[in-house]
């Protein structure tokens, strides 16, 4: 009698076991396909890549939520799919879709999330495979990415354009400014509408000349943003045009996944050369925190003049807390402008309105400084959301600056879509076979010839490596009247510079000149240089 039972329990243990294992294994399969992400239904679907978190320390792949770069940058993208997919001009009867990933500032955790994206492409004939019951097994397909927005930091989009360009799949980027992704051989499936970082050091090389600066040390993060935008800066100091050239007094370089001794020691050995204060610096925004960090440690607040790329631009995440060593920096920031539909968008955002994104329940914990649920990640707080709160009201908003390039990027997929239906589906009102097999390397045709107006009402067009024009804006991080210091709007660089108001540095005010003649010979003394303006 017990033989029968122990194997009628046996048989529905291993029951149990097998149920399991596949949904296991089907979740895990769905992990493979679709990692943690943002969904929106659509005939056409768009890729997205953004960085919604930090990278992770001490072997942790991702790390701390960025509201801007990540947060604000993943809604803009939402915020003008839902524009497209409302206007009946552009793509009509046809829905843009989105996969949205996170990359976690990290190249190979991006690229890792990017197969996503070539699933599709890559599914393998089924037809002979069988379930032990003779069935055919149900397969969820994974939606094919037409284009791919993205990605932020240079080394990021470089990754990806890798796989990218192998399956075909055009990307675009609204804020990798790193020089290499010019080079239409090695990254042909590649456009951004910003300019490439051979501008923005041109841009350096002239505010520092039209300050009479001479002597300068530059500090880069490790890899092709930092180095390569520094290399062009070296490159382009050195050159004739202007009598004695720029000296570089250091040039420093923070490694990756640094530890807090070699902030400290690059302040050091910048200190070593005291006649230079001038620091140029092109660095990702965990390093501006880091080298800021350590000057403050070092006590030396108010020594350094900074002049910060477009990673730095008008952001406060890299100097919260430290406004006391940023103030007085220069600041760099590809031409744009403030969308006002966006805030509009982004300050009505509540946890009942957006469950589309599945990192915005993070994101309300950390923008208001509470929990949700008693099983919440976040431990610095005991207080209780309530869910009334409001962005902009009960915490601070202000617009990123690459929102809007976020936005052109996305309008400039959706009208090379539009042009390829219009010709290729003549007489088709949606998305005819002919588009659904057209090949990348056609859409690819559409984005670069694409040419509209962007959100900013200024044009969006690319040129033959896929590259924005040349212009920026230039700010300088100022103590206003009220106690807190801000960025200000300085001047532009479009081919040459313009600074229209006067720079202030530690007490006294220099007036800049943008006539590009040499007034003094250092940045010793700064603090009391007067240079007149023309
Ligand atoms: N331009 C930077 C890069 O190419 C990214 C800056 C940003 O994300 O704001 O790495």
């Amino acid at each position: 009698m017990a033989r029968p039972v122990l194997i009628a329990k046996l048989g529905s243990l291993w029951r149990v076991f097998f149920l399991t294992r596949t949904l296991l294994d089907l979740t895990r399969a769905q992990e493979t396909y679709a990692p943690h992400s943002v969904r929106t239904e659509g005939q056409l679907t768009l890729g997205g890549l953004f960085p919604v978190h930090a990278r992770g320390v001490d072997g942790a792949p991702c790390g701390d939520l960025k509201k801007e770069n990540g947060i604000q940058r993943l809604e803009a993208m939402m915020y003008a799919l839902d524009q497209i997919n409302q206007d009946e001009q552009l793509l009509p009867n046809i829905t843009l879709g989105a996969r949205v990933l996170d990359t976690c500032s990290r190249d190979t955790y991006a690229l890792e999330q990017s197969l996503t994206f070539v699933q599709a492409l890559i599914t393998k004939d089924t037809s002979d495979v069988r379930c032990t019951n003779g069935e055919p097994p149900v397969f969820v397909k994974p939606e094919k990415v037409v284009g791919v927005i993205g990605a932020s930091a240079g080394s990021v989009s470089i990754m990806v354009a890798n796989i990218l360009r192998l399956f075909q799949i055009p990307q675009i980027s609204y804020a990798s400014t790193a020089p290499e992704l010019s080079d239409d051989r090695r990254y042909d499936f590649f456009s951004r509408v910003v300019p490439p970082d051979s501008f923005q050091a041109q841009a350096m090389v002239d505010i520092i000349r039209a300050l009479g600066w001479s002597y300068v040390s530059t500090i880069a993060s490790e890899g092709s943003y930092g180095e390569k935008g520094v290399e062009a800066f070296t490159q382009l100091s050195k050159e004739a045009g202007y009598r004695g050239g720029i000296c570089i007094a250091q040039s420093l370089k923070i490694p990756h996944n640094p530890k807090l001794e070699d902030y400290d020691k690059a302040i050091q050995q910048l200190l070593e050369t005291q006649h230079s204060r001038a620091v140029i610096i092109f660095a990702n925004e965990e390093d501006i925190r880091g080298v800021l960090n350590a000057t403050k440690r070092a006590n030396h607040g108010g020594h350094f003049l900074w002049i910060g790329s477009d990673s730095w631009g008008t952001k406060s995440s890299p100097i919260h807390q430290l406004e006391d060593v940023a103030v007085g920096a220069i600041t760099i920031l590809p031409k744009r402008s403030s969308i006002k539909g966006f805030d509009e968008y982004f300050t009505a955002l509540t946890l009942e309105n957006n469950r589309r994104n599945v990192w915005f329940a993070e994101f309300w914990e950390e923008n208001f400084n509470c929990r949700l649920l008693s099983t919440s990640k976040k431990e610095d707080t005991t207080r209780k959301c309530t869910g009334q709160e409001r962005i902009g009201i009960d915490s601070k908003y202000e617009q990123e600056g690459k929102v809007q390039f976020v936005i052109d990027a996305v309008y400039a997929m959706a009208h090379a879509l539009h042009n390829m239906q219009r010709d290729l589906c003549p007489d088709h009102p949606g998305v005819c076979p002919q588009m659904e097999s057209a090949e990348g390397k056609n859409l690819l045709k559409y984005i670069r010839n694409s040419s509209f107006n962007g959100s900013a009402a200024t044009p969006v067009v690319f040129n033959k490596n896929g590259d924005a024009p040349g212009r920026y804006d230039l700010f300088q991080f100022q103590m206003t009247n009220s106690s807190m210091p801000e960025y200000k709007g300085v001047g532009q660089w479009v081919e040459t510079l313009q600074l229209r108001t006067c720079l202030c540095f530690g007490a006294s005010e220099v007036k800049a000149s943008s006539s590009h003649r040499p007034q003094q010979a250092d940045t010793a003394a700064a603090g009391q240089l007067v240079l007149l303006c023309q």
